[in-house]
């Protein structure tokens, strides 16, 4: 247990100590900071190292994933109209997935322990530092652990041919996502067609609850 008041020290590493802040982490999470620096999430070198990610590691490791996936449906014997279609629909199914994590799990209000710690790593953390370029987006350790209920997800509702290109349009859903989020926090925008894009995601924040609107994507 720990008093009332519970200050957290920004040069310590934050994970295991924003769970302290019990009812005030609510009000802490959504006060960013806006520096490109990063703090420290854990004590141990090898957890924090799993944290962070340059933005290219994204496509650079995933799209190759989505190929494969593609090339498995397309060899029981799709053809290529099919395979677009299934594509675009596995595209379709993550902006869903995404719409749901964010409006119900993302922006979930916590006070125990172990809730604003889980919180503050899997979104909170961006609403504190929204300019940290190496947590922003998500970290391939964790994606990869989270591709099997999704894979098998899929599965359940999809045929033995058609699960791979569903999947894989599914994780290239996830792909454009994250670069795009990365890019409308980092980009430099030289014509208007990136400019109307930052117009539109913050159109569909106004979907979200407030706290996203005055944390990250304003
Ligand atoms: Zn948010
Ligand atoms: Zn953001």
């Amino acid at each position: 247990m720990v008093a009332q008041g519970f200050i957290v020290d920004l040069n310590k590493p934050l994970v295991f100590q924003v769970g302290h802040l019990e009812e005030s982490y609510e009000e802490w999470v959504h006060q960013p900071i806006v520096s490109k620096e990063g703090p420290r999430f854990f004590e141990s070198d090898f957890w924090e190292f799993l944290t962070l990610t340059v933005w290219w590691a994204i496509p650079v490791i995933w799209l190759p994933v989505v190929c494969c996936c593609i090339s498995m449906s397309v060899r029981m014997g799709h053809t290529l109209p099919e395979i677009v279609l299934m594509v675009i629909f596995g595209v379709f199914l993550w902006t869903l997935i995404e719409y749901t994590l964010h409006r119900f799990l993302f922006h979930i209000k916590t006070k125990s322990y172990w809730g604003n710690t889980i919180h503050y790593l899997i979104h909170g953390c961006h609403h504190k530092h929204p300019m940290d370029g190496l947590r922003l987006v998500f970290p391939p350790a964790a994606t990869a652990v989270l591709c099997f209920p999704f894979w098998n997800l899929v599965k359940v509702f999809a045929t033995p041919s058609t699960t791979p290109a569903l999947f894989g349009g599914g994780l290239l859903g996830y792909v454009m996502y994250d670069v795009t989020h990365y890019y409308l926090h980092h980009g430099q925008p030289s014509s208007d067609v990136p400019k109307n894009l930052k117009f539109c995601w913050t159109n569909l924040m106004m979907f979200f609850p407030r706290n996203c609107l005055q944390g990250c994507h304003r």
